[in-house]
């Protein structure tokens, strides 16, 4: 049974691959703004010392959360030709195409991620 047609695969892999564009640029854009802290720390003043330390924080957690994504987006590209992309890893029934096109690294549908999430 083929639930995604060529045409529907297609879009999917260019939203995958520009989200793969998008996380590795927001990644290259966390890597400087960590550097540029540590340069920096003899130089600047306490406060703004602090608010550097905060901005990398915040540059490491986004760091984390994209580097995470991009592992998703990157394992989703790989599965995409397996006879299971596309279906529920809960249920089994197809993802509705709507909700890999907003989010292809899905593995559950709505109503079981909804399960999941309460969980
Ligand atoms: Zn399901």
């Amino acid at each position: 049974m083929v639930q995604l047609t060529p045409k529907q695969k297609q879009e999917l892999l260019s939203v995958l691959l520009s989200n793969k564009t998008k996380l590795e640029q927001q990644l290259l854009d966390a890597e400087s703004a960590t550097g540029v802290v540590t340069l920096d720390q003899s130089s600047v003043g306490r406060v703004s010392r602090v608010d550097a330390m905060q901005q990398q924080s915040m540059a490491v957690s986004t760091r984390a959360i994209a580097e995470a994504s991009l592992r998703k987006v990157l394992k989703t590209l790989k599965r995409m030709d397996a006879e299971d992309f596309g279906y529920c890893g809960e249920c089994d029934k197809p993802i509705q195409f709507n909700r890999l096109k907003v989010q292809p690294q899905a593995s559950h549908c709505l109503k079981c991620q909804d399960q999941l999430d309460q969980a």
